[in-house]
């Protein structure tokens, strides 16, 4: 693995959580960080059917629950690096062309402008070009939907990935994955290949991504997409957080003793998978990355808000900019 590129002027640094800034406290120093500061993002709520049984909160079945597509917003020495885009400013204008009848019935996502990650990095001060760029873990309508407001990005994927959203083999393939979102972003990917690639806490195949520092990893973590990863950050602390995205979908699940999981989000990922064996194996595998090194590393999903509102001490429906503005002085 290679060595970080440049090292990053020491300023303040950190994350966007208070919770998890505690938990970074003893970790030793990583002197040759790219990444000053992470900033999670809520890129547009989703509303699924059966309330209590999706996300464990909502009083009751019949009203709508409420779960998160939770993207990392980097600063790096590199510039700004997004990991996923959730559902963009295109989704907003016009959802019934760019998403499926099927999954805008069931998720009825809910279209606030704001919360999109083209608005969200303005709020914080930047210009989207400011992004140079997108580390996607899989190309499902609800993390690449918006890609195509970054257009001077590079956008990273596994090859396996960019395969198989292009085949558009299955009636579901053609629900999930939608060339409408991202078709004209297509000469800024950069897929890689799994062959050879390094080991990172015993997850194997793990690859550097061309133009980034070793501080941001691509994870292969296969089973809701043939060629779902993850992406690990190492922060100033030298703490990593590993986005581990739709490789489990509630926090439960995460509990070594007794991972559980609510019933509708249990069926949705049945519904969604492409290999159960290996969706599974990787589940088993992040337990055993918390358990064994869970100093050293937090680990978090694509779609919990117990977790994005524990990471990031604000609700999930409020932008970062307002929480960002709270902290002035205080972080
Ligand atoms: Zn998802």
């Amino acid at each position: 693995m290679r060595s970080a590129i440049v090292c990053a002027p020491r300023r303040q640094t950190g994350c966007d959580a208070r919770s998890r800034c505690a938990m970074t406290a003893s970790a030793p120093p990583h002197s040759n960080t790219a990444v000053m500061r992470i900033h999670h993002l809520n890129c547009i709520s989703t509303c699924p059917v059966g309330g209590h049984l999706m996300d464990g909160r909502t009083p009751g079945v019949l009203t709508r629950g409420h779960l998160c597509c939770h993207c990392l917003l980097l600063e790096t020495n590199e510039g700004l690096v997004l990991v996923d885009t959730g559902l963009g400013l295109g989704d907003c204008a016009s959802p019934r062309t760019r998403l499926s009848a099927f999954f805008l019935a069931l998720l009825k996502p809910e279209f606030r402008e704001e919360m999109t990650a083209a608005r969200q990095v303005e709020q914080l001060g930047y210009r989207r070009s400011d992004v140079r760029h997108i580390v996607l873990t899989h190309l499902d309508f609800d993390h690449a939907g918006g890609l195509d407001d970054f257009p001077d990005a590079t956008i990273h994927m596994t090859d396996v990935e960019a395969k198989y959203a292009l085949l558009q083999k299955t009636w579901l393939d053609r629900q999930r994955f939608r060339p409408q979102q991202w078709g004209s972003t297509r000469p800024q990917w950069r897929v890689y290949n799994q062959a050879g690639g390094d080991l990172w806490f015993g997850f194997d195949a793990v690859t550097n991504l061309h133009g980034l520092p070793d501080d941001i990893l691509m994870v292969p973590l296969p089973g809701h997409t043939h060629g779902h990863a993850g992406v690990a950050v190492r922060d100033a602390d030298g703490h990593w957080l590993l986005q581990a995205a739709d490789a489990y979908f509630f926090h439960g699940e995460m509990d070594l003793q007794r991972p559980s999981c609510t019933p509708g989000l249990r069926f949705y990922q049945v519904l969604m998978e492409k290999d159960r064996k290996a969706r599974l194996q990787n589940q088993q595998r992040l337990r055993e990355l918390r358990r064994d090194h869970g100093a050293q590393v937090t680990i978090c999903c694509g779609h919990d808000p117990i977790e994005f509102e524990q990471l990031t001490g604000r609700p999930m429906g409020t932008p970062a900019r307002e929480y960002a503005a709270g902290l002035a002085g205080a972080h």
